[in-house]
């Protein structure tokens, strides 16, 4: 995730979530293009807002940056589609939510407001790819739509169930991404953390690792023959799902797992082991683009950074697209580089380490197979000989 900058004579900093100026105290929000934040001027006669160059196109705040102060879209009005029978105007990203928490529990607005960060950065850095991006309105068939609810009672962090609600469980269903309220409570969400022995639970995560289920039935699924090819890399995701479940819970990873797998998860079934895989890919392109942002990709093995290498990697921030000449080789390699920065920062800060994983050989070619479904490469890569 880049930075931002305001027009105003300090060019103050706006990061992504910014609302305002903290320098001109402008309102500053994402439009339906989602991909920069910007300046708006007041027009104080009728209370909406335009673009400085751009007087003509009127803006509304969406109406969870008006009333909840949830997100920070704004909505061209010269293009918004009301949708029959509602009067709401949202803004890009709030367009893709179908169940939003219960608003007449006013703990759960913050709560929410946590669930739209993550779900905004993980739209941000997928509208920058190659991939189809669609909400139900737009493609009712096989867009993608957001459910935040909970089953549980946020007074207790979640830990007593409330009366007449069914059960919860965060997961991706045909398009349809469920994330219980209870991932963006930090008690709760640490307490399973540990419960888990996980090394690393955050709710961008778990919208990443959905939306990675999501991207498989969108790139690979509805292909026989990138299906097969997929299988090579990843095994038969067709194999019993239950019953890996049940064995999984039953009997843990295999002791080599990390030769193979990012994450103990992943060896649970290959429909997981993609979709934690999926989850890495964006971690490490997002980051990096923060990284070249700061211009502090770096490298470990020399003292200076190496400006000339990082330029080549056309992050999202360089065009409409993630570079599909960009060598995998050479995101992954920068990667590991800086993944070493990143840990260390953390441990000056008495912090775990950001990025506690290992990409070994193996997990870096199925993370390169999913590198090249992004940008329709898959007939570049070879059938493995297992
Ligand atoms: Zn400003
Ligand atoms: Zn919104
Ligand atoms: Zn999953």
């Amino acid at each position: 995730m880049k930075t931002f900058q305001c027009n105003c004579k300090d060019q103050a900093i706006l990061f992504f979530e910014s609302s305002h100026c903290l320098s001109c105290g402008r309102t500053v929000g994402l439009d339906d293009q989602f991909d920069q934040v910007e300046p708006f001027e007041l027009d104080e006669e009728t209370g909406l807002f335009f673009k400085a160059a751009q007087p003509e196109i009127r803006y509304q705040k969406c109406d969870n940056n008006a009333q909840f102060k949830v997100c920070n879209g704004m909505v061209n009005l010269n293009t918004f589609v009301p949708v029959a029978d509602k009067d709401e105007v949202l803004c890009f990203a709030c367009r893709f939510n179908e169940t939003v928490p219960d608003l007449n529990v006013v703990e759960h607005i913050p709560l929410w407001k946590k669930m739209e960060t993550a779900k905004r950065r993980s739209l941000y850095t997928l509208n920058a790819l190659p991939v189809p991006l669609h909400n139900i309105i737009q493609d009712p068939e096989r867009g993608l739509s957001f459910d935040f609810t909970t089953d549980r009672n946020v007074k207790d962090h979640f830990v007593s169930q409330l009366a007449d609600h069914e059960t919860v469980f965060t997961g991706h269903d045909c398009g349809h991404i469920t994330i219980n309220l209870a991932e963006a409570d930090d008690v709760a969400r640490s307490h399973t953390k540990l419960a888990m022995g996980e090394h690393y639970r955050t709710l961008l995560g778990h919208f990443r690792h959905e939306l990675g289920h999501y991207y498989f039935d969108q790139l690979i699924a509805n292909s026989p023959k990138k299906h097969a090819l997929c299988k090579q890399y990843f095994g038969d995701d067709e194999l019993d799902y239950q019953e890996a479940l049940k064995q999984h819970y039953e009997k843990g990873a295999p002791e080599s797992w990390r030769e193979t797998f990012i994450s103990e998860y992943a060896t649970m079934h290959p429909y997981e082991d993609w979709a934690e895989t999926w989850a890495h890919y964006m971690h490490i392109i997002d980051t990096l683009e923060t990284a070249q942002n700061f211009s502090i990709t770096g490298s470990t093995s020399g003292n200076s950074v190496d400006t000339e290498e990082v330029g080549e990697l056309h992050l999202p921030q360089d065009a409409s697209y993630f570079s599909a000449q960009t060598s995998i080789t050479n995101i992954l390699d920068t990667w590991m580089d800086f993944s070493v920065i990143l840990n260390s920062l953390n441990r000056s800060m008495g912090l775990s380490d950001a990025y506690p994983f290992v990409l070994t050989q193996a997990v870096r070619i199925k993370l390169s197979f999913i590198h090249h479904a992004i940008h329709n490469r898959l007939n570049l890569l070879p059938a493995l000989k297992k």
